[in-house]
């Protein structure tokens, strides 16, 4: 096949055109018509391709095959037959959006060679943002800020974007930002006093045409820095979302808008240390319950034995309240917390007694359906009859004032 004549190559504002079906045909990505001439931009140079009409069928895809035939896959290609001629119309929204974020990324890229020498490796043009790695080590936010206004001046002043399709050696001469990866006749972008790009996708004509063009954030990548930006619509769209987002944290506070982050990292700043109060009052709390409880025991010979159930505490808590009952005086501490759907025990012995509190809570488990265990000194475990927890637990301690 030969190349496809491209018609977006000299203009990018032509949105509609007429051509010839050369050849239909199925492949494994669809129906494919091939044409004399199109003004379909095919996936290609980091920038996705164009959607729209090729008479009463949909575009839903474009591509270009090493000889540098153009395929449109087609939906309702039925109605298209080698030798037709058809009317193509593009998507006016979404050629718009890729001209706007590919010349954004031209202009952005020599703003980043004048501001500090760092060269444009790659770029990716997303369905929400778009992303350029430049040779960059230690990016600032000064450094950041700096190319994204040379860049917005440069739109500001809405300077001609042209096309000029040349030779290798008129190219030469060029002041090129980066080495053409075609040989033969280069299609080269020029940004009026400002930037000349060898590329082969869809611009604006003017810089103005643009809008904005703004840096979202950036990061490390592989010894490169990974700039991510938005351009006109996007940017629009964006600081919509920014702002819409800003404003609804500031009503939180009753605040203006752009006080919040003062206000949240305060807010932070003191849950964080009415957590800590809470640990600290939690523990002189337990330290309370815990000679209260024991204060409240039966002695059974040298040690204490005491036993509850609680409803609902968390069964953490209950793990610190029976430590700090063991480590008082000599005891036996049998807890138990329960709720709808299940009791949770916590068995403890202080260290100086010799009962086995694993094998007790085991017992104790089975009572209640459920399973669990631990170490001689301090077991856990639980199980779904709750309405027996209150057996297993005098059961417990009656097996303990027994040993
Ligand atoms: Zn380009």
């Amino acid at each position: 096949m030969q190349p496809t004549p491209k018609l977006y190559f000299r203009d990018s504002s032509l949105l509609e055109f007429s051509a010839t079906v050369i050849d239909a045909r199925s492949s494994e990505r669809g129906d494919c018509v091939v044409l004399d001439q199109t003004a379909f931009y095919p996936t290609g140079g980091g920038q996705p391709n164009d959607i729209g009409t090729l008479g009463e069928a949909s575009v839903v895809d474009v591509f270009e095959d090493e000889a540098g035939t153009i395929y449109h896959v087609v939906e309702g290609a039925g109605s298209l037959n080698t030798g037709q001629t058809v009317t193509g119309i593009i998507d006016r929204v979404r050629r718009l959006d890729h001209m706007q974020q590919h010349s954004g990324q031209h202009i952005l890229s020599q703003a980043f060679v004048q501001a500090c020498g760092a060269e444009t490796r790659s770029f990716h043009l997303g369905a929400r943002t778009s992303t350029i790695d430049i040779e960059l080590q230690s990016p600032t936010s000064d450094l950041l800020r700096a190319a994204e206004d040379i860049a917005n001046a440069v739109v500001f002043e809405d300077r001609p974007m042209r096309v000029h399709l040349v030779n290798e050696e008129e190219a030469a001469r060029l002041p090129l930002r980066k080495e053409s990866a075609v040989r033969g006749d280069i299609r080269v972008i020029e940004v009026e006093d400002f930037d000349w790009s060898p590329c082969g996708g869809t611009h604006a004509a003017r810089t103005g045409q643009i809008g904005m063009i703004a840096i979202r954030s950036h990061e490390r990548a592989k010894k490169m820095t990974r700039v991510e930006f938005v351009c006109g619509g996007r940017a629009l769209a964006d600081y919509r979302l920014a702002n819409n987002t800003a404003v609804a944290v500031a009503r939180l506070f009753s605040a203006e808008r752009d006080s919040t982050p003062e206000l949240v990292a305060r807010e932070i700043q003191e849950a964080k240390s009415n957590k800590k109060r809470i640990r600290d009052l939690l523990e002189l709390a337990m330290v309370a319950e815990a000679s209260e409880m024991l204060a409240g025991s039966a002695e059974s010979g040298d040690f204490k034995i005491v036993h509850a159930v609680f409803e609902g505490r968390a069964v953490e808590e209950v793990r610190v309240l029976a430590a700090k009952i063991v480590q008082r005086e000599p005891s036996i501490a049998l807890l138990a917390t329960k709720n709808a759907e299940a009791a949770r025990l916590v068995f403890a012995r202080s260290s100086s007694l010799a009962q086995n509190m694993g094998q007790l809570l085991a017992e104790a488990c089975e009572m209640l359906g459920g399973r669990g265990g631990g170490k001689p000194d301090l077991a856990q475990g639980g199980g779904p009859n709750v309405q027996r927890v209150e057996e297993a637990i005098r059961d417990a301690a009656e097996k303990t004032k027994a040993s």
